[in-house]
């Protein structure tokens, strides 16, 4: 990042009124951080949050896991507990959705008719689940996760059901398939690719998470093209997939998970710029100096990477929102996390950091048939990215290592006789 971007900030900010109304879109992590931060930071003017769902922001990695097998709750996944959300002192429109935004006269508008001026808007609507095309589906036994509410209800089919059909081969159906299994679900994964996570993981951590699922009793079938999906034709509360190659599975129902498609409409329609997500700058900055953007909608110039992205991920719903809230109040501190993604599968942990090129050529310590081993990809003797797979503490390492830019010896990085230090 560089001092030029700070000063365009700062100078942009400069050239307004310090905000006396803060109107948040949104009601999920990003917008519950926020509030939370402006809060903290001594923001004592008026704050709106505009949410659609009924529940106070609540985090959602728990959705595919814990509250999808009936172990957790609301209360175990709240960002803030209710006490705690009311001595923010936040006017909470929910459940209500943003329907329009003016920016001429700096209104919100709501779908039940409500309206608010702003002196600040900050965007954070996330996504939806992509649904599949209306002209392949022809039943009504296709769910998709995103809401506490879908995963609740989605928890209580699959422990009434005997094999669910996951549509998708990428992080929220194989956590889903590994919890349906955890239930005594049968679970069939079907996935369009040649492997599994294919836009996020190198092939041989594919190959692992394949082989993971396969040893846990799930059917994985990859190239796998879906062409039609339909009521079972001896029982309609059954469904039956039909594949390009004429093949045909029968399931008591499906579950989707096809990635995300970010609420960008309303940003949109309002003439804010939007690329795969609304493009923001290192402090959550839209185009029009009043508006922001953070979490899952916002499209970044990340500075790991060295390219703008659109992340959907837990750590990145919360400490972009941290930056972005501070940058409304005038403190400018760019958002330059490492991105940090990770996911519970059965007995397995992976977290990945930073950055793996799909043909990256991964420095692997440890044993990763073994479901523990750290993956590294090294540019110039030091750490782009890590895989790591049970091994939480060398990931924590190579992230400082990472912040440090420090040189690594290759030998010393793949000996796991050797301990880091
Ligand atoms: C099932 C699941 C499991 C996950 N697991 C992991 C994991 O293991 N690790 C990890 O790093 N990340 C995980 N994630 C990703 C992480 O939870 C998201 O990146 C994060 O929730 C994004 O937060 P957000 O606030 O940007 O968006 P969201 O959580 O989508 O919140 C946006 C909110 O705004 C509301 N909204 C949208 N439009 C409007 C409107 N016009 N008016 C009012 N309200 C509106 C939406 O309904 C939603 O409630 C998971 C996500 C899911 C769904």
């Amino acid at each position: 990042m560089t001092d030029a971007a700070t000063e365009k900030a700062q100078a942009a900010h400069a050239g307004l009124e310090a905000p006396r109304t803060i109107v948040v879109i949104g009601g999920g992590q990003a917008a519950g951080w926020v509030v939370k931060t402006l809060r903290k930071e001594g923001f004592d003017g008026r704050l709106v949050m505009i949410a659609d769902e009924v529940h106070l922001p609540y985090e959602r990695p728990p959705l595919s896991k814990a509250v999808l097998a009936g172990e957790a709750d609301i209360d175990t996944v709240r960002l803030v507990k209710p006490d705690d959300f009311d001595a923010l002192n936040v006017e909470a429109w929910q459940p209500d959705c943003a329907s329009a935004i003016d920016r001429e006269q700096r209104i919100v508008r709501t779908q039940s008719g409500r309206d608010v001026q702003y002196d600040r808007l900050v965007i954070a609507t996330g996504g939806a689940a992509r649904k599949l095309p209306d002209a392949l589906v022809k039943t009504s036994h296709v769910t998709y996760l995103r809401t506490l509410d879908e995963a609740v209800a989605l928890g209580e089919r699959l422990r009434a059901s005997k094999r669910v059909l996951v549509v998708g081969g990428g992080w929220i159906g194989l956590e889903v398939a590994a919890t349906a299994r955890k239930l005594g679900v049968d679970a069939t994964v079907v996935e369009g690719a040649p492997r599994l996570c294919a836009r996020s993981l190198p092939p041989m951590v594919s190959g692992f998470l394949l082989e993971l699922h396969r040893a846990n009793g799930v059917d994985v079938r990859l190239n796998a093209s879906l062409v039609k999906l339909e009521d079972h034709p001896h029982d309609a509360n059954r469904i039956r997939a039909t594949f390009a190659d004429g093949s045909t599975l029968d399931a008591d129902f499906a579950v989707a998970g096809i990635g995300l498609t970010p609420h960008t409409a309303l940003a949109e329609a309002a003439g804010v710029k939007v690329d795969d997500g609304i493009v923001v700058d290192h402090f959550g900055a839209t185009d029009d100096p009043r508006i922001f953007a953070c979490g899952d909608v916002a499209n970044h110039p990340s500075a790991w990477l060295k390219r703008r992205v659109r992340l959907e991920s837990w750590a990145n719903a919360q400490n972009q929102a941290i930056s972005t809230a501070k940058a409304l109040l005038g403190t400018f501190e760019p958002y330059a996390d490492i991105p940090w993604f990770w996911s519970d599968q059965y007995d397995v942990n992976l977290q990945i950091l930073g950055d793996i090129p799909g043909d990256a050529q991964l420095a692997v310590r440890g044993d990763l048939p073994g479901k523990r081993a750290t993956l590294f990809h090294l540019e110039d003797g030091a750490i782009r990215g890590v895989i790591a797979i049970n091994t939480p503490r060398e990931l924590k390492l190579s992230r400082k290592w990472m912040n440090q830019g420090r040189s690594i010896d290759l030998a010393t990085l793949t000996d796991a006789s050797t301990a880091l230090a």
